[in-house]
């Protein structure tokens, strides 16, 4: 079975006092045997995060594709994975529209983290102007298309993947549960097709776009949807709890 993951994304949010207070909170509540909770921190809140969690899952929020070298203010895999960061989200909308990440990077850098044996966790989804002219599904596949291009089925079951529809972050306007199962579908036949059904099976796909606890439900119980990544609402202990703990 597909585990259920459901990650915050704290963006440019959380200083470690902050870190420490949240976690200090959830943590000991994120202990859903059935959802791999997580958080995706700044970098300088890495650190305080890993030491203070033990069911919230710390993930990175970036990483640079190459080894070292002459990348003024990025940041390396080898330096999360000696910080014990075993997630890396990648391919973000943000990065992408305001810091120039591409489909090929975000290819890059899957492959990557997966070859440090950590988790790329591929941000896909398009823009309201792609979903206005009927494109979605199009442009999504096109996305992990060239997200998984090169990686086995063997490290594809190690991702996870986020579908976002840029219209719905940070917006308050969700797709309907019905929508987004729709797309996360397609994800997942157009895994199939690259890959075969065992492997995209296997692959667990989030929604991200405004959820909140009292959206989360409705979402999970779609046959595609395997979790949720979530920005605003995860910044608030109380709302974080009730998303991964959405079944209780
Ligand atoms: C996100 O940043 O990944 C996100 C989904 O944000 P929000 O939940 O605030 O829409």
């Amino acid at each position: 079975m597909r585990k259920k993951v459901i990650f915050g994304n704290w963006k440019m949010n959380g200083t470690n006092a902050a870190v420490e207070e949240f976690l200090s909170v959830v943590d000991a509540q994120a202990n859903n045997t059935e959802v791999v909770a997580g958080l995706g921190l700044p970098f300088t809140a890495l650190s305080t995060g890993l030491k203070l969690s033990k069911n919230v899952k710390i993930a990175a929020q970036n990483v640079h594709f190459e080894k070292n070298g002459a990348f003024t203010g990025e940041i390396s895999i080898e330096m999360l994975k000696e910080l014990g960061v075993e997630f890396v989200i990648i391919g973000h909308s943000e990065r992408r529209e305001m810091f120039g990440e591409t489909d090929n990077t975000v290819n890059l850098k899957a492959k990557a983290i997966l070859a440090a044996n950590m988790t790329p966790l591929v941000c896909c989804g398009e823009t309201l102007e792609t979903k206005e002219a009927g494109k979605t599904v199009s442009f999504v596949n096109n996305q992990i298309e060239k997200a998984y291009a090169g990686i086995s089925k063997e490290d594809a079951i190690k991702t996870i993947i986020a579908y976002e529809p840029i219209w719905a972050i940070g917006t308050g306007k969700t797709a309907t549960s019905q929508d987004a199962e729709v797309v996360c579908k397609a994800i997942r036949e157009n895994l199939a097709k690259i890959y075969d059904q065992a492997t995209a099976d296997q692959i667990s796909i989030q929604y991200g776009g405004s959820v909140k606890p009292d959206n989360i439900k409705e979402l999970m119980s779609m046959p595609n949807i395997d979790g949720a990544l979530v920005g605003g609402a995860s910044l608030l202990s109380k709302d974080y709890l009730a998303l991964v703990n959405y079944n209780k």
